[in-house]
């Protein structure tokens, strides 16, 4: 049951082939045996989970449910769940039980949806291994020894040990695309405003945006399509028309016109990942694309400019941790200054300690010119590169990371080698476009990701594109070989 997709669980609740508590009992059960080696979940909500099952059963029998209804997801552990321990990765927040429902939250509970849990990250979504958790590490269910990405590697390495069909994910500079790449999954992470952040803790709130993590770009459209809303309590959250994801899925790509930056083809590219992305381009034109080389002049300036808009935004999101209003507070204080001092210092880890120490500097008195105005004006010319070649082609294809999953610790003494994990998927977030990544090839036994950056609001069109490379594929069929 557990290498079912999620139309097909769909499928298999409509024609009555299991239930939804039997389906949910299911993936319970593997992810008590199987989740002891991958640490992929944070929080198991059994009980609940059940609870929502038979409410979905009740729903199915009665008619007219939502396509989504039974079917067992889970959720990265930044989305606020009402009752439910949302720890985000960290002590800071170990202790934390929100009394509301982040938006995305909300949107998967009204279509019946059942939640099975909390899956594992870096702490505060700051990473691109899951090395950062409070509560370890994530194994990438394709080798042990190998980080699963990050920092949604919990959503990511679930989806691939198929203890869950999909998984919801948040993506910053990365950390959808980077990890279901590492792991061979389908990850999409849309376009900025695309979906609501309100629940969502905050990490830079001006990249920071909700996607999915799924096996099959089929299944990243049926739950694209319940988590997409306006949603009035986000400012940032865009009105704009949702399209019907599952419509064209199969429309055919004669015509389409591709764009090869070749900028994201230099050194540092592994080159057996360089070889699986050439030749899934090959593919494309096989089914009748075109392709052209183009150039996004910018992109060395991606990585510098969002490690100081990235930490600037997370030091004045985190200030509200403070262990005073909630979360971890120090024992006996001497005094206030001693609570925020040691109550912060013990809650939160070395790598947020970094980041909060970089945003904090960028835009002190003096140095906010240099740095932070310096950074802004970067993206404008970041986004201006991709405003250009939109101009010229429907997307953009290339690799998502620049090499295959790491061994645990490789890159633990350099955060600059860590930050360059996110060297071709950060520009996307400072543009604020919507990106894919979808497994294409192997290298050495472990998946290379195929990255699909489309144009705004151009989810549809992507969905299409990566669907129709996994009719003519079987990458995304393909499972670790533990996995049975
Ligand atoms: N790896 C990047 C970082 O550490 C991106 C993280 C993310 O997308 N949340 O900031």
């Amino acid at each position: 049951m557990h290498n079912l997709t999620i139309a097909e669980i769909i499928q298999g609740l409509k024609n009555k082939s299991f239930s939804s508590v039997e389906i949910t009992q299911h993936f319970l059960n593997r992810i008590k045996t199987l989740d002891t080696e991958y640490n992929s979940f944070i929080t198991l909500t059994e009980e609940q989970a059940l609870a929502q099952a038979a409410a979905a059963d009740a729903r199915l029998a009665a008619g007219d449910a939502p396509a989504l209804c039974g079917v067992p997801l889970a959720h990265k552990d930044i989305f606020c769940t009402n009752g439910v321990r949302t720890s985000c990765g960290s002590k800071m927040l170990d202790n934390f039980v929100p009394p509301y429902d982040a938006t995305v939250v909300t949107n998967y509970n009204q279509d019946g949806v059942v939640i099975l849990g909390k899956t594992n990250m870096d702490e505060f979504a700051m990473g691109s291994s899951n090395e950062t958790s409070y509560y370890g590490p994530v194994k990438n269910p394709w080798d042990t020894n190998c980080v699963p990405g990050g920092s949604s590697g919990g959503s990511a390495a679930a989806v691939a040990a198929r203890l869950v069909p999909g998984a919801t994910a948040t993506d910053t500079g990365g950390s959808i695309r980077q990890p279901a790449a590492l792991c061979g999954i389908t990850g999409i992470k849309p376009t900025y405003g695309r979906v609501s952040r309100w629940g969502m803790i905050a990490f830079a709130s001006s990249l920071d945006q909700a996607g999915t993590m799924t096996r099959t770009a089929e299944d990243a459209a049926l739950m694209l399509q319940s988590m997409a809303s306006y949603d009035r309590k986000d400012s940032t959250c865009v009105d704009h028309p949702i399209d019907d994801y599952s419509a064209n899925l199969n429309a055919p790509l004669a015509g389409l016109k591709i764009g090869i930056p070749k900028e994201y083809f230099g050194k540092g590219l592994n080159p057996g990942t360089a070889k699986a992305v050439q030749a899934a381009i090959k593919t494309y034109e096989a089914m009748g694309a075109t392709v052209q080389e183009v150039s996004l002049p910018h992109t060395h300036l991606a990585v510098p400019a969002y490690y100081v808009i990235a930490p600037a935004e997370c030091s004045a999101n985190l200030s509200r941790f403070d262990g005073v209003r909630y979360g971890h507070r120090c024992d006996n204080p001497k005094d206030l200054e001693d609570l925020y001092r040691r109550s912060r210092g013990e809650g939160f880890g070395e790598e947020v300690k970094r980041r909060i120490l970089v945003g904090t500097y960028a835009l002190s008195a003096g140095f906010y010119d240099a740095y932070y105005r310096k950074a802004q004006q970067v993206r404008r010319l970041i986004k201006q590169d991709f405003v250009d070649v939109f101009s010229q082609v429907d997307v953009i294809l290339g690799p998502t990371s620049p090499s295959p999953a790491f061994e645990f610790g490789s890159k633990g003494s350099d955060p600059v080698a860590m930050y360059l994990e996110d060297i071709y998927t950060i520009a996307t977030n400072l543009a604020g476009l919507p990106g894919m990544s979808i497994p294409c090839g192997q290298v050495d036994g472990k998946p290379v990701g195929l990255q699909l950056i489309g144009n705004y609001f151009a989810e549809a069109k992507l969905l299409n594109i990566a669907h129709k490379f996994q009719t003519e594929t079987d990458f995304h069929t393909q499972a670790p070989a533990a996995i049975k």
